[in-house]
């Protein structure tokens, strides 16, 4: 069986960009692959976190992803900072990084204008961690949303390096982006990208958000004075609405075109609403169940550290005697 990995940061609660672009299409792979899936809060904390809110959003995620149906029983499902081997093999992923290769990293220079006042190391190096997370498992897979599709390749880079500079010990890994849906954009800036972090809380839907917070914030998405609904990069208001609402009614973009033709954007946007509530709803439920069980919580994530650590130990002990380290 081929290796999947994968993370989420628990940076705040996740959105409907976090589930169309990456945790739904992780699903279906569990029948075929052998996957990890990761709440990456080590990643997390390269923005200030409160503690408090990074423990309960590490705790909600865990339990939001057994609800979109992530099975513990089939995948490995479990905390970063559980498994020391990430931080371990990113410290040596570091020295075989150039400098000029991160500073060119597209996350860095959005993040890092947003947090001028905290720009600290860790924030710079993240795609380095990220390099180790998934070549800690001989990852072969790593489905992700469009925008980590440039450190994917700061992955496989320093996969090559490394086993070019050694000897073979890293499994090149691919990035699995979908064509579609892979970039869900902020509702109130069709420019940017959605973000879980985002300052302003209109710009996203939750996947916990209320029925009354999803419908005024569809209410609220910026659309164009063109009034006519139609897939266009001129439009590109209304094309992620489209993009949203294909993805939750499993319809294809030109059934949906075809449907509002002569019809305005408020009908569009109802029926929307509707759509987002009602797939989101069954999620909602089986999250309060889950999160609700503090114990079976602990179990599963206590369980998926033991195996993950495990794994990455295996690959770890081949890197630092490669490197020249003693042995213990
Ligand atoms: P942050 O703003 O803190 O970086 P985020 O919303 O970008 O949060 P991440 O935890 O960084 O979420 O990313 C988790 C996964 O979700 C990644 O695979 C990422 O590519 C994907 N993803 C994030 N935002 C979007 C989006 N707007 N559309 C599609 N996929 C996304
Ligand atoms: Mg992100």
């Amino acid at each position: 069986k081929k290796t999947v990995f994968s993370g989420v940061q628990p940076s705040g609660a996740l959105t409907i960009g976090n589930y169309i672009g990456a945790i739904k299409r992780w699903v279906p792979l569990q029948d075929d692959y052998n996957c990890y899936y990761c709440v990456v809060d080590q990643h997390a904390i390269t923005v200030p976190q409160e503690p408090k809110n990074l423990r309960k959003n590490t705790l909600d995620i865990l339990a939001l992803l057994m609800a979109c149906g992530i099975n513990p029983e089939k995948s490995t499902l479990f905390i970063q900072s559980h498994a020391p081997e990430h931080a371990e093999l990113a410290w040596v992923l570091n020295t075989i990084t150039y400098m000029g290769q991160l500073n060119r990293m597209t996350q860095f220079k959005d993040k890092s204008k947003k947090s001028e006042e905290n720009l600290n190391a860790a924030l710079f190096t993240y795609p380095v961690l990220m390099a180790a997370d998934i070549l800690l498992y001989q990852t072969d897979l790593v489905p992700v949303g469009q925008d980590q599709k440039q450190h994917l390749e700061l992955a496989r880079d320093l996969a090559e390096r490394f086993n070019n500079r050694y000897s073979d010990t890293f499994k090149v890994p691919d990035p699995l982006i979908g064509e579609f849906g892979a970039r869900i954009m902020s509702l109130q800036d069709p420019s940017v990208k959605m973000s879980k972090s985002d300052s302003d809380e209109n710009g996203f839907i939750l996947i916990l958000d209320d029925q009354a917070a999803i419908r005024r914030k569809i209410k609220r998405a910026v659309t164009d004075s063109i009034g006519e609904v139609s897939y266009n990069d001129e439009q590109p208001g209304i094309k992620n609405l489209l993009n949203i609402y294909s993805s939750f009614s499993g319809e294809g973009i030109d059934t949906i075109v075809e449907k509002y033709r002569g019809r305005g954007y408020g009908d569009f946007k109802k029926d929307l609403e509707e759509i987002v509530v009602e797939g989101l709803s069954p999620i909602q439920e089986k999250f309060k169940t889950i999160r609700n069980d503090k114990t079976y919580l602990e179990e599963i994530y206590k369980k998926g550290a033991q195996k993950a650590s495990n794994e990455a130990r295996k690959t770890l002990r081949k890197v630092y005697k490669k490197i020249g380290f003693i042995p213990r």
